[in-house]
């Protein structure tokens, strides 16, 4: 387990965070989400040794992170860390760059697993290639391999899709969290895309103003969001007295309801519309399997 106790950093006298506490069990997917410099990469960073804490402790079982004062080599063999910025040797093929840190003793087990984590990451067509013609997106997915090539126990990885066009990140994120489910490898992500997070995380933290200010499972966010914040990473949301606050889906237009709005502009949003309407002189937003002509009046009903 990692045990991450009362954690206060910064690079500054301006605190990134303050009192950071959480655990993260063997095998479990945990979510680092957040707006962007609200300290997501910095944590990683803590966690991975990179830096010497000023105040608090971290544990991987009964092993101590200790920062560069206690450690000549950064980092740990039971930890792997794919960065934002991937740290690849360009002029190595793919399939160098990932086999790069395996035994050479082994060419047979090192060949097996070199093409195994090269399917993990979709990358079959370009083992051969030298890593300085491949595309951000590519060495985005060679840096994830080669992070899991020794096995770790576990994985920190900062935003790992974000470099991936759409087309392909879905399957992708399904390979990665399942290959790290099935080899009960922990993994910390942190991320500001909902997808990274939805469907995968067992637990996710939301980080905001150097704190904490949520930990749960990301059904129990998405149900229960206590602040704008956390329902904005969900999705399109309403704050509507004295309801709270309410997603875009939770909206139905109803024949007949004392809930009365105008509609401003529909927007096409692949398998619905979003409605934005004028609701007491505010914009509320409502998903709609429709188009709505501007100007119509319209009435609606809020579930739960
Ligand atoms: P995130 O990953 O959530 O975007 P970061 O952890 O990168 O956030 O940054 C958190 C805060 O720390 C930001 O205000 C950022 O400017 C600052 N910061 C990050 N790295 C450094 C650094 N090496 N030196 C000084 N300030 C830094
Ligand atoms: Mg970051």
């Amino acid at each position: 387990m990692l045990q991450v106790k009362n954690v206060t950093f910064g690079y500054s006298k301006t605190k990134v965070l303050k009192a950071i506490d959480f655990n993260v069990e063997a095998g479990e997917n945990l979510a680092i989400i957040g707006e962007s410099g609200s300290g997501k990469s910095t944590l990683l960073k803590l966690i991975y040794g990179e830096y010497d804490l000023k105040q608090g402790l971290i544990f991987w079982k009964d092993e101590e992170i200790l920062g560069p004062k206690y450690n000549l080599v950064v980092g740990y063999d039971f930890m792997k860390y794919v960065t934002q910025e991937f740290d690849l040797m360009p002029v190595i093929t793919v399939e160098e760059n990932i086999g790069k840190h395996l035994s050479r003793f082994y060419p047979e087990e090192k060949q097996k697993r070199t093409e195994e984590l090269i399917k993990v990451v979709e990358l079959e067509a370009f083992a051969n290639t030298k890593v300085k013609f491949l595309s951000g997106g590519q060495k985005q997915r060679v840096a994830i391999a080669r992070a899991l090539a020794k096995e770790p126990e576990i994985l920190l990885l900062d935003e790992p899709f974000s470099h991936i066009d759409n087309f392909q990140k879905q399957g992708l994120r399904r390979n990665v969290f399942n290959y790290l489910k099935s080899k009960h490898i922990a993994c910390i992500v942190a991320t500001h895309d909902r997808n990274d997070v939805l469907g995968f995380a067992d637990e996710m933290i939301v980080l905001s103003e150097a704190e904490i200010i949520a930990k749960d499972t990301p059904q129990n966010l998405y149900k229960n969001p206590k602040q704008p914040l956390i329902a904005s990473f969900f999705g399109e949301f309403n704050v509507i007295e004295p309801y709270g606050i309410v997603y875009a889906n939770q909206i139905q237009i109803v024949d007949d309801s004392d809930l009365k709005a105008v509609v401003e502009t529909s927007y096409f949003n692949g398998s619905s519309w979003l409605i934005e309407a004028d609701y007491k002189s505010e914009s509320i937003f409502i998903e709609h399997n429709l188009e709505l002509k501007k100007d119509a009046e319209i009435q609606f009903s809020i579930s739960s």
